[in-house]
């Protein structure tokens, strides 16, 4: 069998041909050292208190209802791909009695909230939409508009009938067990108190806005939003651009990671002036997007989308593959990505040559990204501060054709921030950087989101448990569940998200799996008339001593890190909540879980019984 694999067959002098190792080294060195703070993660504040209107729906009116009291037999909490999927499971599996609820005003999730000018997904939309085939169409380009991925939620919604029922503006304050009834009682911020035999989480991992916490960012009294709030009454039109308001604007974007690359050219063609402030340039590899070939979409049998999927999945978690089905930036790099998302170890060569090779061809490639910096951009010190000194996977790679060429707009500027660590301080009117101020009409916050934090893990979401224990309580020491999905003393309750489970760039994919594995389980409870689904304690602390131990080894890889959200902005945590061996071999853990031992978590209470 042929493999594709990008280091097989390459000799190791070609591999080294051009790179300066220990120049590298240094260089990264420095950079990283130059861009830490002593502050990590605490620099940054959640977009809330006198900043709380990030936090305000701007894309659907709050409608009034009546408190719910009612009962049903599945909840979903969350309206993204991972509570979309598994509502469309479960209602193949003939579940009709299913609530979707969200805090956003209609379904989406990331879609829903993100709505900026020039959004797209970064991995190609044919693996990245969920349930192509059974919903139907086909996405318009190869990385597809926002938009289009959004209407395409509302489409897998109404296939599946999950509309009904849904409850939308709703955030769940409270679930607790109730062990006589065996359901859970639900409340919500709209006074809701209602019961549901299943509850499913699926609330998502960068969902809450963050800012930096830049003195004086309160007093600035200019206008200001949140990439994920986009505020189009104040820039005038759509995500596709003609931003016509900002036509006499002075614009201030704060933040260069995949956001700000998507949003910076499109602002930079329509705003009077925009000033780019930056701290640490994205490495920003070509896009090469393209319509869908009509041909091409005819040809296509049954089943291609899992196959497409399940291609790229096996590669970019190292797994032989006969052919690349998708031939783009991801796949090309799949080596380099291995250093932070878990997956098949190549055992061939020594851990010390496989590093010192995966060194190389990370320098190589991070060498033709700094050589297109100098290619697009004409001016050398504009071009020079766009230049990325770390390694690949420090942070997520980005792709575009459009932004470093925005740099040479003549009203476009570059102020890098790194020597202050970010943005100094803000005034009524200006951003100051050092001893530089800058007068600006309007800032916006490319600033990302805070990491992992769902409902469930920051405690927003109360979840009290047999006997009255808090999944707080009992996760004290991290988190403890069997496959990621559910714990012991907390019946009926799945999570689907990234703790204990696998990992992947393309996060629906995984979603997706999850999706799969919850409804099977739930309705092989249902078969067999099982009153609760819950794992046994040992088979949770045998899951987490195998997460433990099998746990990749890459906090050294990490700590050596330019900081950013990945690596916890310098302090990255001692083990990986990921399952080490990665994505495509925990899926097959699954499915033989499902053969053999599913009947584990089904439970039948002992009155019932009798
Ligand atoms: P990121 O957290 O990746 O980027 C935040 C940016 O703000 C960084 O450039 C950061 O700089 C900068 N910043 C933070 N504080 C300051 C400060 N005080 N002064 C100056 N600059 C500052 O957020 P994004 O929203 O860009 O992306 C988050 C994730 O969302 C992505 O990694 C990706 O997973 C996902 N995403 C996916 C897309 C898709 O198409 N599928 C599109 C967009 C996002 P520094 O790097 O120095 O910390």
């Amino acid at each position: 069998m042929s493999t594709h694999n990008p280091v097989q067959g390459v000799s190791n002098e070609l591999l080294g041909e051009g790179v300066d190792v220990d120049a590298l080294r240094a260089k990264y060195k420095a950079e990283r050292d130059r861009r830490i703070r002593p502050d990590g993660a605490a620099q940054y504040q959640p977009a809330t208190g006198s900043f709380g209107y990030y936090a305000v729906d701007p894309y659907t009116e709050r409608a009034d209802r009546e408190p719910l009291t009612d009962a049903v037999e599945v909840l979903v909490i969350g309206g993204g791909f991972g509570g979309l999927v598994t509502g469309a499971r479960l209602r193949q599996a003939g579940i009709e009695d299913i609530r979707m609820m969200d805090e956003a005003g209609d379904f989406g999730g990331t879609w829903y909230w993100n709505r900026y000018p020039g959004i797209r997904c970064d991995i190609e939309s044919y693996v990245y939409l969920p349930l192509l085939e059974e919903v139907g169409g086909m996405p318009s380009e190869r990385y597809a508009p926002g938009e289009e991925i959004r209407q395409h939620a509302v489409a897998i919604a109404r296939t599946f009938d999950l509309y009904r029922d849904a409850v939308f503006h709703t955030r769940v304050t409270n679930l607790m067990w109730d062990e006589d009834a065996v359901e859970w009682v639900v409340e919500t911020d709209r006074g809701d108190r209602m019961r549901a035999r299943q509850v499913i989480t699926s609330s998502g991992t960068l969902t809450q806005p963050k800012l930096p916490g830049i003195p004086g960012i309160d007093s600035f009294e200019g206008h200001t939003f949140h990439t994920s709030r986009w505020d189009y009454s104040y820039t005038g039109g759509d995500q596709f651009g003609n931003l016509n308001k900002l036509a006499d604007k002075k614009v201030a974007v704060v933040g260069t990671g995949a956001t700000g690359i998507q949003v910076i050219p499109m602002v930079a063609r329509d705003a009077e002036q925009l000033l780019v402030f930056q701290r640490t340039p994205s490495s920003v590899d070509v896009r090469d997007n393209r319509p869908t070939d009509p041909e091409w979409a005819a040809s296509l049998q049954p089943g291609w989308q899992q196959e497409r999927m399940e291609n790229f999945l096996a590669q970019v978690s190292g797994e032989p593959v006969e052919q690349d089905l998708i031939q783009d930036g991801w796949t090309s790099t799949a080596q380099l990505q291995r250093k932070v998302v878990s997956g098949a170890v190549d055992t061939s060569v020594s851990p010390e040559e496989r590093e010192r090779i995966d060194e190389l061809v990370d320098f190589r490639k991070m060498n033709s990204i700094r050589a297109r910096v100098d290619e697009v951009v004409k001016d050398p010190a504009t071009a020079q501060l766009l230049k990325p000194w770390y390694r690949y996977m420090c942070k997520r790679p980005t792709f575009s054709d459009f932004y470093l060429e925005a740099f040479n707009r003549p009203n476009v500027t570059l102020v890098d921030t790194a020597d202050f660590g970010g943005i100094t301080r803000m005034t009524e009117n200006s951003i100051v950087v050092g001893d530089a101020e800058y007068e600006v009409d309007c800032v916006i916050f490319a600033t990302g989101f805070e990491v992992g934090v769902s409902g469930v893990t920051s405690g927003a979401m109360p979840v009290t448990g047999r006997g009255g224990r808090t999944l707080l309580e009992a996760w004290g020491r991290g988190p403890r569940t069997l496959h990621g999905f559910y714990s012991h003393g907390f019946p009926n309750l799945f999570h689907l998200g990234s703790l204990q489970n696998a990992n992947s760039v393309n996060f629906v994919h995984i979603l997706m799996e999850q999706a799969n594995h919850i409804a099977a389980v739930i309705t092989k409870g249902r078969e067999v008339g099982a009153d609760f689904i819950e794992p046994a304690a040992e088979a949770e602390d045998q899951w987490c001593r195998t997460i433990q131990e099998l746990s990749p080894n890459n906090r050294k890889f990490q700590a050596e890190c330019t900081p950013g959200y990945y690596n916890r902005e310098g302090n990255p945590p001692p083990v990986s909540f990921s399952y080490g061996p990665g994505p495509v071999a925990f899926h097959r853990l699954l499915k033989k879980w499902r053969r053999e031992e599913i009947q584990d978590v089904l439970a039948v209470k002992e009155r019932q019984r009798a």
